[in-house]
């Protein structure tokens, strides 16, 4: 056996670029996310968007699902067309751009950035996800441990764009705040080319190419997508197309789920699989649920935890006003401190020979972020009561949720790229990464029934969270002995029968 390449914390060095790009794209992206809503619902004096409530939160929903479900395409075509390394260079570089459109203060730069970012971020996330994992042989066990650490630069981008953009919206204004996320991109983009040599030979050419008619075929169906939506949005600045987000935002959910559905049918039936990359899909598919649960459940902290922590939280410390918006950094600062142990505790387990199958470890982290919901439910039944709660209900419901989300986010990525035919990875990250939107759409729904008006629904609400995924767990872990088989199906045994 070759040495193994150790060079990055134990890992190999690639895994200093991946960590690095993401961390910088992730910076751009939650930065300018955290002041999306924020932007479009400020008065013109303040110079925002003067957006109701309503259609803001409308057109938060379909972003945030657009730029997951645009992984779709973002997979394909690293797969069939440029290869893994290439998207996500394009990737990185139409984000860069959107974030400099949105920086331009000018009324028609706001739809025409975020379809930019969108893109860009279905072109880079899954692909570059994907490429995490074939850092690594199929058998290595620093896998999962290689993708916790990973999932740690995720948060560390998060935190710096929370933090950046957050100080120049509130000192420089908003065009600045959108300025630093182009600018966190493009030290991202500048990082990537000249480390790029750590990942010479991963995912640099298409997997599983078309033909040269094909690959014509495909960029003329491309260019008219563009041109569609250039027309578009031409059409709504003129007037001669009116969107109703609230309505669309909607159905949206539905369009999502049905999607996943044809996507992974059409992989599995008509991808000319063999048995045991069949008995793969099985195993991802378990996963692929317990991911769509969990977000449903854990975005609630953008939204209705969010309103929890400004109307029935008490931030008074002496005389000090916890800003509401503190909260939210919870869950990336509890990220950041315990990943080390959670990259530590799989290989530990790995080593000892204790192997739950990837699905009974996205079910812990399902039941253990439900828990989190049943601290909830009592804080939320004080609040019933006309009292505000002590802040550490809030911190010990995102210390749960941060731990679940350990046990299952990076598992699940590993997940992916460990199960996945080989040909398919970039497409099958696509259709993970679309159990994000699916749980982002369904837990804005869910929190749409938050009603401050009404807080007798609360804690109600919250218990119904905390079944439903614990509901879920349970028969994930019952699936285990299933999961176990179909997760160690190999080709080997078929290719002795031929
Ligand atoms: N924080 C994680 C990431 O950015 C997961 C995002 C999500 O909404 N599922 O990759």
């Amino acid at each position: 056996d070759a040495k193994l390449d150790t060079a990055f914390f134990g890992h190999p060095k690639g895994l200093q670029t991946l960590f690095f790009t993401e961390m910088w794209e992730r910076m751009s992206y939650y930065g300018m996310r955290a002041m999306l809503v924020l932007f479009m619902t400020a008065s013109l004096q303040q110079e925002g968007l003067a957006f109701t409530v309503a259609s803001a939160a409308a057109i938060y929903g379909l972003y945030t699902g657009a730029v997951y479900f645009l992984g779709l395409p973002g997979g394909w075509i690293s797969d069939r067309l440029l290869g893994g390394q290439r998207t996500v260079w394009y990737g990185g570089i139409i984000i860069m751009c959107g974030h400099i459109i949105l920086a331009i203060p000018h009324p028609s730069s706001f739809f025409i950035g975020l379809i930019f970012v969108a893109t860009g971020t279905g072109l880079l996330k899954p692909n570059i996800s994907a490429m995490v994992g074939q850092l690594y042989k199929t058998e290595d066990e620093r896998r999962d441990s290689g993708y916790a650490i990973y999932y740690m630069g995720i948060n560390i981008g998060s935190m710096i764009g929370y933090g950046v953009c957050g100080y120049f919206m509130e000192n420089l204004g908003w065009h600045w705040a959108f300025g630093a996320a182009a600018v966190g991109m493009a030290l991202g983009l500048v990082q990537y080319r000249f480390s790029q040599g750590y990942i010479a030979g991963i995912n640099d050419r298409p997997a599983n190419p078309l033909s040269t008619k094909g690959t014509s075929l495909a960029w003329t169906v491309i260019g008219a997508f563009i041109a569609i939506v250039i027309l578009t949005v031409i059409a709504t600045y003129q007037g001669w197309l009116v969107i109703n987000p609230v309505a669309l935002a909607g159905s949206v959910a539905i369009v999502f789920t049905i999607t996943f559905f044809i996507y992974f049918g059409h992989i599995y039936f008509m991808g000319e699989l063999t048995e045991s990359e069949k008995k793969r899909m099985w195993a991802l598919f378990l996963v692929c649920v317990a991911s769509a649960c969990f977000w449903s459940g854990f975005e609630q902290a953008g939204s209705s935890l969010n309103l929890f922590a400004r109307d029935y939280t008490d931030r008074l410390v002496g005389s000090f006003e916890i800003p509401t918006a503190w909260f939210q950094s919870a869950n990336s600062i509890f990220i950041i401190v315990l990943s080390p142990f959670f990259a530590a505790l799989w290989i530990n387990m790995a080593k000892r020979m204790i192997t739950p199958s990837y699905s009974v470890k996205c079910a812990v982290g399902l039941i253990i972020m439900a828990t989190g919901f049943l601290v909830m439910f009592f804080a939320a039944q004080y609040a019933a009561d006309g009292l505000k709660v002590a802040p550490y209900w809030l911190i010990t419901t995102y210390f749960l949720h941060t731990v679940g989300e350990l046990c299952l986010s990076p598992v699940a990525l590993s997940a992916v790229s460990r199960l996945s035919p080989a040909r398919y990875v970039g497409q099958m990250m696509g259709v993970f990464v679309l159990t994000y939107s699916i749980g982002n759409i369904i837990s804005g729904l869910l929190a749409g029934s938050f009603d401050p008006e009404n807080v007798q629904q609360i804690p109600g609400l919250y218990m119904q969270i905390a079944l439903f995924s614990i509901g879920v767990g349970i028969v994930l872990v019952l699936l285990n002995f299933k999961a176990k088989f179909w997760e160690r199906a190999n080709d080997t045994d078929e290719l002795r029968l031929n």
